[in-house]
């Protein structure tokens, strides 16, 4: 890097920060709010000495411009509805009365009201709350909040910029409100969103903002003509204002695509993209519009997602490329870093030398600023960390724990036929007709029973030595003979043995691999005050032993009836884990899938004739870009295949899913090639059932006839009428009858009624064929 460089000088920056604390204080203080231990002015103390903490932290670390704003005692989407004044209608007189505890009511519903409907923030695991607008929603600035954020940052004496969801980007991510036809397009309403956003931004302005970042990720995803527009409008029109501060517009998630040249052309101060995979995308596209003459240029050149530390000399050659396409370059990561945990320094159980291969936010924030350095004095100036960076790489790179040549090879030498099962659907549905006996319309349940407390508490002492291994799976098989006993009394048709011993259905097999890592504190937030702790792919994936057959094997020798074993898939175990970076996604797919592939075989060899494998996640990893998604589908569907197609042909293949809508997978379920595919449908009253019919769907499906996300109890004349809607779509000789997903979440009582109306219900429409 030459002295020219430094023109201007390079600054630091971020759009977001974990909001939790080092331990967790926010949810806690929250969560005590909302059981009335914590009073609302305590919350509040607890929320701005976090935000005040993070900030002297950031700027400690080097970080010259922090963002404010980001912070959230829920979720920053329903903080836009707040700041929007978009209050759905039922929620009004409660927010009015309360602006915290009408907040927490939409977020959470109360006895009377429903909350907003909550879903995944793009591809990331962070659930947002979905606005809801209709024709006559009319919108208000509330800049409270992001004002108040912002003064508590320059009160400590820092550059801050307010982050905001932008405006096209929140009415995109829209739906219509209750009762309102589903055509109804929020998008319609942007010319009366404008004004309100640009009362807000003066407003920031008035408190001391120079830049206000106004954040569209949804411009990442496939736009229509008409939704590019909508931006090229909205920012043609933030730009004109006269009383304005700067204005950076932040793109993250992938590639702006077609709507680069359009942001690049508004009039406005800064574009900030995403250099990480979208990096030769984007660069290219930025390439092809001249650059960002006059502009601002943020680049997100620090992977915001993963856990991985970045290749310093990579990110700088970039950073060194864009300098040539804009007068400003800053650094940043390339999306908020909520997504990622805290800190890899309060890790102690991980190896050291692998610890150096990660970075959490923390480690992150520091990478952010040695390249900001490095950019602006040159890389004389940050030698030291170069070293140390280049050292951390090669390690990774030659690690026994990322080369396990037995891995490799295996995983080389798999072929088309490895991802065959041995015969085609009618002849093995014959054989396992002939091999299970079982009637029509079989009854099943999709695997866990309820965890109960007791449960909870004899993993917490296993877990803090006041038991022993030998007490804790005395507990759980104590468990697994109550629920066989029970599934038998209901006169169930397919067992299972009720996963007691999990605690997650993708970490319990993570800690079971050799190649992934656990974390002690690595805590993310999934939606409002739960956390999850995804595991790491860190290496080649291998399976010392077998993981669950000894489980299923008791559960096995209790009944005469088949007991199914149950595994999480391949994809699923992705998608909820921080994924490699050094290798395609492909890879690890196929590691994992040849580890299940062993245990499946395993549990075939061991007496069980019925095995599911669960890919709930398989549509939520769906790529944002449908141009992406053909490859994703095909490494997810040979992942699936490679882990079930050992079997004998009379071993029957199970599989679950659990989302509202399967339209646009259908194809992809066909291609799994499973037996069976059980599917979430109760309250969309068998809407799958029709939609595998439409197909032509050839295997048999139990569309769920049991919601298990309520403890109602469905009476049997209700899950008869649903098992008759889904005949109509689904022959008897093909249709199974189970619950929509596992009962972890749902108490006994209610599990008992359940289960037993809907073996009643099956045994009253079979009367009925
Ligand atoms: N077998 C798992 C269970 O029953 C499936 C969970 C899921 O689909 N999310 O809990
Ligand atoms: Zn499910």
């Amino acid at each position: 890097m030459t002295a020219k460089s430094a023109a201007a000088a390079a600054r630091a920056t971020l759009y977001g920060y974990p909001r939790q604390g080092p331990n967790r204080e926010l949810k806690k203080a929250i969560e005590g709010y909302w059981k009335g231990r914590v009073t609302a002015d305590a919350l509040r103390a607890t929320a701005a000495g976090l935000r005040r903490a993070n900030w002297r932290q950031l700027a400690a670390a080097g970080i010259d411009e922090v963002p404010t704003g980001d912070f959230s005692y829920y979720d920053h989407v329903l903080d836009t509805t707040v700041m929007v004044g978009a209050i759905p209608a039922r929620h009004r007189d409660a927010v009015a009365a309360d602006g915290l505890d009408g907040y927490f009511a939409m977020a959470r519903g109360t006895r009377d009201v429903a909350p907003l409907e909550m879903t995944k923030w793009f591809d990331t695991n962070y659930h947002y709350l979905v606005p809801e607008l209709d024709p006559d929603t009319v919108f208000t600035a509330d800049s409270t909040k992001q004002v108040a954020e912002l003064k508590e940052a320059l009160a400590l004496s820092l550059t801050a910029r307010p982050v905001l969801v932008g405006p096209v980007t929140y009415l995109l991510l829209a739906k219509p409100a209750p009762g309102v036809p589903v055509d109804f397009d929020p998008l319609t309403l942007l010319d009366r969103l404008l004004p309100v956003y640009a009362e807000i931004v003066a407003d920031l302005r008035a408190a001391g903002a120079e830049w206000v970042q106004l954040d569209e990720p949804a411009l990442t995803q496939d736009r229509t003509p008409a939704e590019l527009n909508a931006a090229a409008r909205a920012y043609r029109d933030l730009g004109a204002l006269t009383d304005r501060p700067k204005l950076l517009v932040a793109s993250y998630f992938g590639r702006l695509g077609d709507a680069l040249p359009v942001l690049a052309k508004a009039p406005v101060d800064g574009l900030a993209l995403d250099f990480t995979e979208a990096a030769a995308a984007n660069l290219d596209a930025l390439a092809a519009v001249g650059g960002l003459p006059g502009k601002r240029l943020v680049a997100g050149v620090v992977n915001g997602r993963n856990i991985w530390v970045n290749d310093l000399e990579k990110s700088l050659s970039t950073l060194g490329t864009l300098l040539g396409l804009s007068d400003r370059v800053d650094v940043a990561a390339s999306c908020s870093l909520l997504h990622v945990p805290l800190d890899s320094g309060a890790e102690r159980d991980i190896e050291p030398q692998i610890l150096r291969w990660l970075a959490f936010a923390r480690q992150k924030t520091a990478e952010i600023a040695t390249l900001a350095k490095g950019l602006s004095q040159g890389t004389g100036a940050i030698t030291g960390e170069l070293a140390a960076n280049r050292t951390d790489l090669a390690s990774r790179a030659s690690s026994p724990v990322t080369h396990d040549p037995a891995v490799r090879a295996r995983a080389t030498a798999v072929t088309d036929a490895d991802t065959r099962r041995s015969q085609p659907y009618t002849g093995r549905a014959a054989a396992q007709r002939a091999h299970l006996g079982l009637p029509l319309l079989p009854t099943t349940t999709i695997g866990s029973f309820p965890q109960t407390g007791e449960l909870r508490t004899a993993r917490a002492d296993l877990r803090a030595g006041r038991i022993g291994t030998a007490g804790y799976e005395e507990r759980i098989r104590a468990e697994i003979q109550e629920v066989i006993s029970f599934q038998e009394k209901a006169g169930l048709d397919v067992l299972v043995h009720g996963e007691a011993e999990r605690n997650d259905m993708v970490q319990y097999f993570a800690e079971q691999l050799t190649g992934y890592l656990a974390t002690q504190h690595g805590w993310v937030q999934s939606y409002g005050t739960r956390y999850v702790r995804p595991p790491i792919l860190a290496g080649d994936i291998s399976r010392p032993e077998p993981m669950t057959v000894r489980w299923t094997a008791y559960a096995q020798s209790l009944t005469s009836r088949p007991v199914k074993g149950m595994l999480t898939g391949p994809v699923t175990m992705l998608a909820w884990s921080f994924v490699r970076d050094d290798q395609p996604l492909a890879e690890t797919a196929r590691q994992v899938a040849l580890a299940l592939r062993d245990e499946v075989n395993d549990l075939e060899a061991s007496g069980t004739s019925v095995i599911q494998v669960d890919e709930p996640a398989l549509r939520e990893t769906l790529p944002l870009r449908v141009a992406d998604r053909p490859a994703y589908l095909a490494w997810a569907t040979e992942a699936f295949r490679l882990s079930t197609s050992g079997v004998r042909a009379d071993t029957q293949i199970h599989t679950h899913m659990c989302y509202a809508e399967f339209g646009d997978i259908v194809q992809t379920i066909d291609d799994l090639d499973a037996d069976v595919i059980s599917l979430e449908a109760a309250r969309s009253h068998m809407q799958v059932a029709r939609e595998l019919a439409a197909h032509g769907y050839p295997r048999e499906a139990g569309p769920g006839v049991y919601d298990i996300h309520s403890p109602r109890v469905p009476s049997t004349v209700e899950a008869a009428a649903l098992l008759r809607t889904g005949l109509k779509a689904i022959p008897a000789e093909r249709l199974w009858v189970n619950p929509d997903c596992g009962l972890k979440t749902r108490g006994w009582p209610e599990t008992r009624a359940a289960l037993e109306n809907l073996v009643a219900a099956a045994r009253a429409v079979r009367e009925e064929l």
